[in-house]
């Protein structure tokens, strides 16, 4: 974020993150890419003990009772590390205790996300299926009531931190018979009998977080790990969803600096032709785009967090999530493309870091929820909110200021 919108507390936090970021030994980060490390315990640890993860949450379940504004910048700062590392600190942190906090109870809150938080467990997200992500609602993922206690069973796929995690958030089908937005619940589910991770992903980029397949076998969760209603999985699936899309756009956001960084210093001291390469208009035309669509991003980040920190309408921030996360993964995966495209090939060499996060970023706008899914989203509550406004009369008919806007018998619809 730019450091005039930034106030003296927020620079402050801002600054604690960096000296966080500043200490991550560069082994950590090539060990994490070359799958030698399956999850950056220490670094999670570390973060925890400074007291960085959570911080919109209340201090007394270990956060600082800051806001989202604070927390998109905590996450673009954590991505410049690597997108794998604000991942990791995310899913956690960010996803897993949002869930807890808003919906769980205090005995829940304070043996999953006060330790948590302290960086002294891990926790890891359990939506995707090997059936599918997209079509969340049609898990499979059973529960079913046995002697007051409930047994879990079914697989999840592509889970980061599943080969790490001391408890998995679950969503799974209590009742088959009602309709699946009302016959899901969520679940804290411990590691323990029953809990296995049988496979782990070779991944593209984005190595290092340990994503596995989780498959949960007949694993009996106590009944007070129900989080939130009976059949209300929906609920919390809702609210996660602005720190999954959210948290995501602005980490994203972070890993794509680094690469314009990098090309912008490149491109002023490569020379062709006599001259550095930057007096071509070809090469900072293409490092001023990334310069805006970065801009852009963060300006979006930030507005959508002001919106969520003040309360906007549920449909409203549903639409803002998703049109910010479609918008800032596709503009930073440009950066990072524009990068490596000014620097020539030595740009898709590991001499620099650019093709590790033109790798790492071509995830962003997969997970979470696809674009396609984002578009969706943004689609549908556009619709709606365009129909309520217009049959409230709150906007300007525009239609009536053409010329010839009387000419009805020429407007057919169909
Ligand atoms: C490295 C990695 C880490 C991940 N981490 C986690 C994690 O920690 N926890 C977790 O739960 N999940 C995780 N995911 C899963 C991720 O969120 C899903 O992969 C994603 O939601 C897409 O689901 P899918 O892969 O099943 O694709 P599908 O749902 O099968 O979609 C395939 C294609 O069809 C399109 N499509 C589907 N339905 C529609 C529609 N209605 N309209 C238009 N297009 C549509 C999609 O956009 C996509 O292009 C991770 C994935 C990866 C690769």
């Amino acid at each position: 974020m730019h450091d005039f919108l930034l106030d003296d507390d927020r620079r402050a936090l801002r600054d604690e993150v960096r000296d966080l970021v500043r200490q991550v030994p560069r082994q950590l980060i090539l060990d994490m890419d070359a799958d030698r490390v399956q999850f950056p315990v220490d670094f999670l640890r570390e973060a925890g003990r400074r007291n960085l993860m959570g911080c919109r949450y209340p201090r007394r379940w270990g956060g600082r009772d800051l806001d989202w504004v604070s927390t998109v910048m905590v996450m673009e700062e954590v991505g410049v590390l690597g997108y794998i590392f604000a991942c990791v600190f995310g899913v956690g942190a960010e996803l897993v205790c949002d869930a807890i906090v808003l919906h769980g109870t205090d005995d829940q809150r304070e043996r999953y996300v006060r330790p948590l938080l302290r960086g002294e467990i891990f926790a890891a997200e359990c939506l995707t299926e090997p059936r599918g992500g997209s079509d969340f609602f049609g898990t499979t993922t059973r529960a079913v009531r046995r002697d007051g206690d409930w047994v879990l069973s079914g697989q999840k796929r592509f889970i980061v931190g599943g080969a790490s995690a001391d408890y998995f958030l679950v969503y799974a089908r209590t009742d088959p018979d009602l309709p699946p937005h009302q016959g899901i619940s969520c679940f804290i589910v411990d590691r323990g009998p029953g809990v296995r991770t049988p496979y782990h992903y070779g991944l593209m980029g984005c190595r290092g977080g340990g994503a596995a397949r989780v498959v949960f076998d007949e694993v009996r969760v106590p009944a007070g790990n129900l989080l939130g209603e009976l059949n209300r999985g929906v609920d919390v699936f809702n609210t996660m969803m602005i720190p999954e899309r959210l948290g995501t756009a602005a980490m994203t956001i972070g890993a794509a600096r680094p690469a314009l960084e990098v090309a912008t210093t490149y491109t002023t001291r490569r020379k062709a032709f006599g001259k550095p390469i930057r007096a071509f208009q070809g090469v900072s035309f293409q490092v001023a785009e990334a310069a805006i669509l970065l801009d852009a991003s963060r300006a979006m980040v930030h507005d959508t967090a002001l919106a969520v920190d003040r309360g906007a309408p549920a449909d409203l921030v549903r639409r803002l999530v998703s049109e910010t996360k479609k918008f800032v993964t596709e503009s930073c995966q440009r950066v990072a493309h524009n990068a490596m495209q000014v620097m020539g090939g030595i740009g898709y060499t590991t001499v620099y870091p650019v093709e590790r996060i033109v790798r790492d970023l071509r995830l962003a706008s997969i997970w979470t929820g696809t674009n396609e899914v984002m578009s969706l989203i943004t689609a549908h509550e556009w619709y709606r909110e365009h129909q309520r406004e217009s049959s409230a009369g709150l906007t300007r008919d525009a239609e009536g200021d053409a010329a010839e806007a009387t000419a009805e018998d020429e407007k057919h619809f169909g």
